[in-house]
């Protein structure tokens, strides 16, 4: 489990932007604005790590899920994959990358094709890269992938509707397995599951990780999910990275005040601890995408905004304060008064 990222990033993104076009008018579209689903995130992922992404439903996590496996194009920014940039890859390089980079979705009612059986939902991949698994090695693949991800490799024949939600994220995650990925973007892989499955489905990705040398990016909306398993965490916030760290850094020295408010409404393990947090509420709701506010995003909903904060956009960096002081507290942050919060 890397917590630092010396070795090689296995994945570097670079201001990546999507902006959806609004539209008014049926016949004749006008483009009116955009929303700014993406708003310019940067981030590496080193191999075997997990990366969690976490923030609240809107932010933009699924949007940067989809540009990560080329489901989507970004309007601007890079995305590397081992050195290589494969931002505007198409056709066969673009097939041969997009192997190993795969998707978990979210919610396995809605992904799962009800009309398919789970060894041809499990098998699909194959009839696109036929390369991987020869048509007489199929039904043995997915019946071991099945195997994998501990499902009984004879239910290759059922439906999806035959199985819990557990079991068919099970299913969903084989699939993302199939062509032997490096690189798993998994888009809130639990979020629709009961919350006695979550811990389940989170240990098998944990297994899988360690047996197929897998690297993660996990997406949740609630910090707590993602503790167990990130090395590292982004916090995101309409369209954009509010602060990234390490574990520690993150959950026991937050200097963004968005990711402290998130983590005040988690009530911690430890009693003592229990004591010290005062609970931040915030106010108001979260600004629409089409029409963030200027200068830092959180401003509007922050207990320590001023003038600055409408005027200039934090940048996401270690703040001037901790550069020179080593220890938790120096992880990067995109706040003006991060270092306000050294004293606590
Ligand atoms: P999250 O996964 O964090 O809930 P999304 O990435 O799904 O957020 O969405 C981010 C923002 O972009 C939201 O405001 C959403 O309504 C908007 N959005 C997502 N997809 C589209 C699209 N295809 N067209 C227009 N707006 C979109
Ligand atoms: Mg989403």
């Amino acid at each position: 489990m890397a917590t630092t990222t010396a070795a090689e990033p296995i994945l570097e993104v670079r201001d990546l932007v999507k902006h959806y076009p609004l539209t008014r008018g049926i016949l004749f579209k006008k483009q009116i604005g955009a929303v700014r689903a993406v708003d310019g995130v940067s981030f590496d992922l080193a191999p075997g790590e997990t990366l969690g992404i976490v923030g609240e439903s809107g932010c933009g996590k699924s949007t940067v899920a989809r540009m990560l496996v080329h489901l989507e194009r970004p309007t601007a920014g890079r995305i590397r994959y081992r050195g290589q940039d494969i931002t505007q890859l198409s056709g066969r390089a673009l097939k041969a990358v997009r192997r190993n980079i795969q998707m978990v979705f979210q919610d396995p009612y809605t992904s799962l094709n009800p009309r398919m059986t789970v060894g041809d939902i499990i098998g699909e991949p194959y009839e696109i890269h036929p390369e991987v698994a020869p048509k007489g090695d199929r039904r043995r693949k997915v019946q071991d992938l099945l195997d994998v991800v501990g499902l009984n490799p004879e239910y290759l024949n059922r439906y999806p509707h035959q199985f819990s939600g557990g079991q068919r994220q099970r299913i969903g995650i084989a699939r993302g397995l199939a062509l032997r990925p490096e690189i798993i973007v998994a888009d809130e892989p639990v979020s629709a599951l009961d919350v006695s499955v979550q811990a389940q489905v989170i240990n098998l990705m944990e297994k899988l990780q360690d047996e197929f040398n897998l690297s993660y990016i996990f997406i949740a909306h609630d910090l707590s999910i993602v503790r167990h398993i990130s090395d590292r965490v982004g916090v995101m916030y309409l369209g954009r990275l509010a602060e990234i760290g390490s574990d520690t850094e993150i959950y026991e020295h937050p200097t963004h005040p968005y990711t402290q408010a998130l983590l005040s409404a988690v009530p911690p393990p430890d009693p003592t601890a229990r004591e010290r947090r005062d609970r931040i509420i915030l106010v108001g709701d979260v600004p629409s995408p089409a029409n963030p506010p200027s200068g830092c995003r959180f401003r509007t909903r922050c207990w320590k905004a001023r003038e600055r904060c409408a005027l200039e956009v934090p940048e996401l960096a270690v703040p001037a304060v901790f550069r020179d002081l080593p220890g938790p507290a120096a992880h990067p942050s995109a706040c003006h008064f991060a270092q306000e919060d050294k004293a606590t």
